[in-house]
């Protein structure tokens, strides 16, 4: 299929619409690489609307680069939690340090400089050139590649190496010497307002008329649909145990899932064990004794898994107040308030205090 238009004519066409159209975010008040990064990170996964308050908080606590490479990765993860994706926030504290540490603090203007650091991808180092130096370098996040595969009506896997080469072909030759800042937004814009995922806006689209999906009538066939892989599901069982020192919480360690977050003793449910014997085991592991009440039962979806979480309560009364194992910590309920708890256990706390 033989494209009807010219990459200055794409250009045209958007840079037209978002000077009518485009959206006024917060990040779009200002050129700072720091804060163009900072919510690039934050929109990876994570839609505007949820990102727009974690983004103000963020920079009401953390406004400079500075700031955010001295603060503790305990203040950056709480400042995080529900926001998901929690690499996000460990790369951004360890970007920052690194940026300090190496560079006095001057953000990277080049696609090598950005892609070196912890969390910058191509797309993302893309959006920084493009909108904070205004220097013209493509981007391909998730809004970008369906506009692109609707517009040259890709009808292949759009996940494939060889898709990927011509896509980053594609918006490299898109984007426009004069006016990066202004047309990384609008295409990214158009992903996320009119050519979205399920019911693409073609009436009100400023590509419509060069369009070869809508052209073709597959504007919402496009792109096509990756076959779905079943989504494994963990069980667990987490112990809620209280005594006059307070609830028992762990962190979780710095690396991998869920990293410096904080739960309740947990333990996957493996080997044949029925929740209750799992329960006690844990309970004896930590050197504890008690009498478990069922509490509830939780479901909580991650980006990679489904957990089922059976929650038992456990008071242990004073003679249960031993020495805190590493890690572990007894908690006030106004300190498990501000902790950052993850997903299932923020939702098994709640049951326990409305059950309580
Ligand atoms: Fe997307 Fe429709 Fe616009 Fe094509 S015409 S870019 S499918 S919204």
């Amino acid at each position: 299929m033989t494209p009807l238009f010219d990459s200055a004519e794409v250009s045209r066409r958007l840079l037209a619409w978002y000077g009518r159209e485009g959206r006024d975010l917060p990040w779009r008040e200002t050129r700072d690489p720091y804060r163009i990064w900072l919510s690039e990170i934050m929109l990876q996964q994570t839609t505007v609307a949820a990102v727009i308050p974690y983004y103000k908080r963020f920079l009401e606590r953390f406004p400079t680069l500075d700031a955010l490479a001295t603060a503790s990765l305990d203040d950056v993860i709480t400042l995080w939690a529900g926001l998901g994706y929690y690499s996000r926030a460990r790369n951004l504290h360890r970007t920052a340090q690194q940026i300090m540490a190496e560079a006095a603090g001057a953000f990277p203007d080049t696609l090598e400089g950005l892609t070196a650091l912890p969390g910058i991808g191509r797309s993302t180092a893309g959006a920084i050139l493009s909108i904070a130096f205004d220097i013209p370098a493509p981007i391909l996040d998730g809004n970008v590649r369906r506009v692109l595969v609707r517009l040259f009506a890709w009808t292949e896997d759009p996940r494939s190496s060889r898709a990927e080469k011509q896509l980053w072909a594609w918006a490299g030759a898109l984007t426009p010497e004069v006016g990066p800042h202004d047309y990384a937004q609008a295409i990214m814009d158009l992903g996320a307002t009119l050519c979205t995922s399920r019911e693409p806006d073609c009436g009100s689209c400023p590509l419509q008329e060069i369009c070869l999906a809508y052209k073709e009538g597959l504007a919402t066939t496009l792109p096509i649909a990756r076959k779905k892989s079943k989504t494994p599901v963990r069980q667990q069982v987490a112990l809620i145990i209280h005594s006059p020192a307070g609830i028992l919480l762990r962190q979780r360690p710095a690396e991998g899932l869920l990293g410096c977050l904080w739960e309740f003793p947990t333990v996957d449910l493996s080997g044949g064990l029925k929740p209750e014997q799992a329960a006690d085991r844990l309970l004896s592991d930590l050197g504890l004794h008690g009498v478990l009440d069922k509490n509830s039962e939780i479901r909580h979806v991650y980006s990679h898994f489904k957990l089922e979480l059976t929650v038992f309560s456990i008071d242990v009364g004073p003679a249960g107040i031993v020495s805190e194992r590493s890690a572990h910590r007894w908690c006030s309920g106004t300190e498990l308030e501000m902790l950052p708890l993850h997903g299932a256990h923020r939702k098994a706390y709640n049951k326990f205090k409305a059950n309580s």
